[in-house]
């Protein structure tokens, strides 16, 4: 019973994710634990709702140095005293910490692994009285995972100089059967109760989009269904990764990049400034990642081709971690296996290992052309079975279109890579396929073969696609030569002769059309208001930088949406919210609440229904009271033309209320509804204004997207909104 008491009083939550109670309840009887839960399983609460139970002091040990911190911060704002010990901190805060813990000061102990057996904190922990020890990341320990780090094999030795032995819990996100097994006897793990939630992450939707223009596909998705959200774009080189960050700040983006050939300093300020939304995408390599909690991390491009499917689950896996909905999506291009073949080539391994690479590649590029359900493939991969034909949420299962046959078209391709003797690259083969009048072509003499001009009617980016699909399948190889070259395999003949058929999806071969369909923006699991979710952000934010914390610490995204969904108004509602504990609702309840009335005032608001009993009838009343109270004050629109009229602009009016841009504006347009005098000459310049009429001209006034999509980026949606209010357009 106390567990579910912890749960609620410090986390603020009801009920345990799946394996979670499992785990804790042995942990807490002093049973060892092994947790294998995907990324976003809720790992931490394992340890740490123990942490509180457990009369001594649960160490933890993490590689994550960023996690630590983050860790800290929000365990504090919980009311959980916890600290950690990691080469960030000087000589003086680490001793000062170390007298603190030896007071008995807090209940969870951070530790980096190299830390470990350092005789200062080896003698510490023979004073102490150490309740549990818990290993986060423990595929750490294994050589087989791409994670390894030495200091992990010290963990045995360290505990075993503990006595009494604590409880030692293991949790990790990626496991093989290879790596649990290596977990438990690396880590000497006793008899270790274990808990194996899947690999599933069902909030994730996976896609593969293939396009001519990876960039535009970019800017088209972040701007549609990602503005103002946070999203990591995965480029295979140091190059790629900066010419995406500059083309995506020239665009108005707050995009900053990330690799290994950027100074640790520079590094460290853009992934600060992405973990506390001052940046809102971050382009990067692969050495991006590992250590990033961001929980509302929305969308994870994959510009370029991932390593291998294990590579692919981990770094897809940074969206969504708090179970809202995120976007993984994969830019699929030829030459970009071909880069990978030979990067495995140059690393000069093992043939053994070289023919691993190589076929873990290759799974990947099956999952870049399959039309089954890209999550089945994924659980396949990981040896995980699933119990459905789709998953109804992945690219696949989502595109229900026709399939075609296209076997025609194949074997003209097919001869045309033979007739140009297997020599040649796929921009060379569609330009002959097409009847190019290139130098080159007419150099070699292609426009005399019987293949030249054969497709003509077909676009290049429907030819690419076709290609594409055949490699997928098999009937031709792209060679990792000096440069790309299309080759036909054996299995080509069948084709050529007529005794196989190929089939895809139509409407991937017209590719122009599908690229204007603009897909809907991201939708939440929880229905809610999304302007007040939009305010609450907004509010979260301010707070987070005057306390120098990462917004999600003060609460997560899934905590807002209930907000936003259920207005909650007083201290009991307020509680009543997923993800509020006491010390946060002593924190931040009442400028919470405050913001949720005031926008419940100023808007039209339905709040959606909560599957559970109604609140007390005492509750009720005082409820009834607290809004007749309020009724009584000054109207909010009132409070901004108060401020306005002193001459505040509307930015310094929306920092001054803690509201948005956009809730001062529509402020102050009612207030010239009621008659109240606005000169709204000084608020667009005559350029920007035409410019927005003439848009409007060309666009309509249907919706105000299409609108600012005509627009310069410079024109913002408030631009936009005035000048309709002011000109009387609608
Ligand atoms: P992991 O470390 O496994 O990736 P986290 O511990 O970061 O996952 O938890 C993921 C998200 O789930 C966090 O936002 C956390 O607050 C939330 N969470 C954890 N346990 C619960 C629970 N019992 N009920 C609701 N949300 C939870
Ligand atoms: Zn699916």
């Amino acid at each position: 019973m106390t567990l579910k008491k912890n749960l609620s009083q410090y986390f603020g939550y009801d009920t345990f994710k799946e394996g979670q109670e499992k785990i804790i309840t042995a942990v807490v009887k002093g049973q060892d634990v092994l947790g294998i839960m995907p990324t976003g399983g809720g790992k931490s609460l394992c340890y740490q709702l123990p942490a509180i139970q457990l009369p001594g002091l649960t160490l933890v040990i993490s590689p994550l140095i960023s996690l630590m911190k983050d860790q800290v911060d929000a365990l504090g704002e919980m009311g959980i005293p916890a600290t950690f010990l990691n080469s960030s901190l000087d000589d003086v805060s680490y001793q000062k910490r170390l007298e603190k813990i030896r007071d008995n000061q807090y209940k969870l102990l951070y530790i980096a692994p190299e830390r470990l057996c350092a005789p200062a904190f080896v003698d510490l922990v023979q004073q102490l009285e150490v309740s549990m020890v818990a290993v986060d990341e423990a595929h750490c320990i294994s050589q087989w995972g791409h994670d390894f780090r030495p200091h992990y094999r010290e963990i045995p030795d360290f505990i075993s100089n503990i006595s009494p032995r604590p409880v030692v819990a293991a949790y990790t996100a990626t496991a093989t059967v290879k790596v649990i097994q290596e977990i438990k006897v690396l880590l000497a793990l006793q008899d270790p109760v274990e808990s194996i939630i899947g690999f599933d992450r069902p909030n994730l939707l996976y896609q593969v989009v293939k396009t001519g223009d990876k960039l535009g596909y970019v800017k088209n998705t972040i701007s549609h269904q990602f503005p103002e959200q946070s999203g990591i774009i995965y480029c295979a080189t140091r190059k790629t990764v900066e010419s995406v960050t500059e083309k995506l700040k020239s665009l108005g983006f707050l995009a900053g990049s990330y690799h290994g050939g950027m100074s640790p300093e520079a590094r460290e300020q853009n992934q600060q400034d992405f973990i506390n939304d001052r940046l809102h995408i971050m382009v990067a390599t692969n050495a991006f990642g590992m250590g990033i909690n961001k929980p509302d991390v929305r969308f994870i491009i994959h510009y370029n081709m991932p390593q291998n499917m294990e590579a692919y689950y981990q770094e897809a896996g940074r969206g969504g971690r708090d179970g809202e909905p995120s976007h993984c999506t994969i830019l699929y291009s030829p030459a970009d296996i071909v880069k990978q073949k030979q990067l495995i080539q140059l690393n000069q391994t093992s043939p053994e290992r070289e023919r691993l690479l190589f076929e873990n590649l290759q799974y990947l590029v099956d999952y870049c052309h399959t039309n089954d359900c890209l999550r089945k493939s994924i659980l396949q991969y990981f040896g995980e079975s699933a119990d459905y034909q789709r998953c109804g949420n992945c690219g696949n299962c989502l595109d229900q279109s026709e399939m075609v046959d296209i076997t025609l078209d194949a074997q003209k391709i097919l001869s045309c890579i033979y007739r140009m003797k297997n020599r040649f690259g796929l921009n060379m083969v569609i330009s002959v396929l097409r009847g190019s009048k290139n130098k080159k072509v007419l150099e070699m003499g292609f426009d005399q073969l019987s293949t030249y001009g054969l497709m003509q009617a077909q676009s290049a980016e429907s030819l690419r696609e076709i290609i594409m699909t055949l490699v997928a399948k098999g009937y031709i190889v792209v060679t990792a030569d000096e440069y790309p070259v299309l080759k036909l395999t054996p299995a080509a003949s069948g084709i050529l002769k007529g005794s196989e058929t190929v089939f895809h999806k139509k409407h991937l071969l017209n590719i122009k059309a599908a690229k204007t369909k603009t897909p809907d923006k991201a939708k939440s699991l929880i229905d809610c208001d999304e302007a007040l979710f939009e305010e609450l952000r907004t509010l979260r934010r301010s707070i987070a930088q005057e306390k120098g914390l990462p917004p999600y610490v003060i609460f997560p995204d899934a905590t807002l949406k209930e907000m936003a969904a259920y207005f909650p108004r007083s201290q009991a509602e307020f509680l009543k919210i997923n993800g509020v504990g006491q010390t946060r609702y002593d924190h931040y309840g009442e400028v919470f609440i405050e913001a949720i009335t005031d926008f419940a005032q100023n808007n039209p608001i339905a709040i959606r229904p909560r599957l559970e009993a109604e609140a007390d009838p005492l509750e009720t009343r005082i409820r009834q009271k607290d809004r007749e109270e309020r009724i009584t004050k000054t109207p909010s629109w009132e409070l901004s033309y108060d401020l306005f009229k002193q001459g505040l602009t509307v930015s310094d009016i929306a920092k001054q209320r803690e509201l948005t841009e956009n809730t001062v504006l529509s402020h102050l347009i009612r207030c010239d509804q009621e008659g109240k005098a606005i000169d709204w000459s000084d608020f667009v310049d005559v350029e920007k204004e035409v410019e927005i009429i003439n848009a409007i001209g060309t666009v309509g006034l249907e919706a105000l997207r299409p609108i600012k999509e005509a627009l310069p980026a410079t024109c913002s949606y408030a631009d936009i909104k005035i000048v309709i209010h002011k000109n009387d357009l609608r």
